[in-house]
């Protein structure tokens, strides 16, 4: 095997949460460009279906289910329903950035872990189960470097403090099971053009001057930035690592 078919994933079955636009969709068509067919999940049923059939008509192989990863019973259920996959890509997230920490009520707060921290827990729970049992697979999570640094100028405690659980649960995971075929690695993106950073990128030139102002490369990221290196954590090409977060971020976190 040459060094670079070990980036290759052909006649393996991929899943990604959040599929249906933004890095999800990136890492998507990234996955089937490397050769696997690629389960794309999200709420939004007809977002599901046209990427679904725009991967088709690139010469891939799709196909797609509509899942909450809020739910951890319809995570489970689906789990069992695909019996074992190669790789899950755990990636559907929100931010709900702008509330200061102290107006931060319940609601937000919750919404905020039930998708960012639980989602990726009942999702790598209810799919790492089934990849325990065949005794391979690579998990690839979704972090962001507000997991390890605090955001300004805007005030998004609470998504901070979400994605940090996702690095330290990566971490645990990883250590946990390394000794039974399945790995378990993050990403932590900076700013990344998706709609998630609209409200500021499109909407809010100042707030988006001060986000490259912080950027050493002085410019955001783009979504198939994140997905070749998720790729990279689902093959063969990373089998060493376990329990990592790698960090794509144009340099944002040396400031
Ligand atoms: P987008 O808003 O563009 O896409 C989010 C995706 O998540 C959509 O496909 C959405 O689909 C899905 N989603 C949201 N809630 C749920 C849910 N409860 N169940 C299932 N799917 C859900 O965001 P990005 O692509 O920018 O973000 C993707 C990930 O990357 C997130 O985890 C985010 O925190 C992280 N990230 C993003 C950065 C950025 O700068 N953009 C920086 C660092 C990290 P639907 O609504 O159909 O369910």
């Amino acid at each position: 095997m040459g060094i670079l078919d070990r980036f290759g994933l052909q006649g393996q079955r991929a899943l990604i949460t959040g599929a249906s636009k933004g890095i999800g969709l990136a890492c998507a068509r990234a996955l089937a460009q490397a050769g696997a067919h690629v389960i794309l999940t999200a709420r939004d049923a007809a977002a599901l279906q046209q990427v679904a059939a725009d991967l088709a008509a690139e010469g891939h192989s799709a196909e797609w289910h509509v899942l909450d990863v809020t739910d951890s019973a319809a995570a489970t259920a689906l789990a069992g329903r695909l019996g074992p996959l190669d790789v899950v890509v755990a990636n559907a997230g929100i931010a709900r950035a702008g509330t200061a920490a102290e107006a931060a009520g319940d609601d937000l707060v919750q919404d905020v872990m039930n998708t960012n921290f639980y989602g990726v827990l009942y999702t790598v729970r209810a799919f790492g189960a089934q990849m325990l049992a065949a005794g391979k697979g690579a998990i690839v999570a979704i972090g962001s470097i507000s997991g390890d640094i605090s955001n300004r100028p805007q005030n998004q405690s609470y998504y901070n403090a979400s994605k940090a659980a996702v690095h330290h649960l990566v971490r645990s995971m990883g250590a946990e099971w390394a000794g039974r075929g399945v790995r378990v690695n993050a990403v932590a993106p900076g700013y990344i053009e998706t709609e998630m950073t609209k409200y500021a990128m499109v909407d809010d030139p100042v707030m988006a001057a001060k986000w490259m102002e912080l950027t050493p490369m002085a410019r955001a990221g783009q979504p198939d930035e994140i997905a070749s290196i998720v790729v990279f954590l689902a093959s063969a090409a990373s089998s060493y690592m376990t329990g990592s977060v790698v960090t794509a971020d144009g340099g944002y976190t040396c400031w």
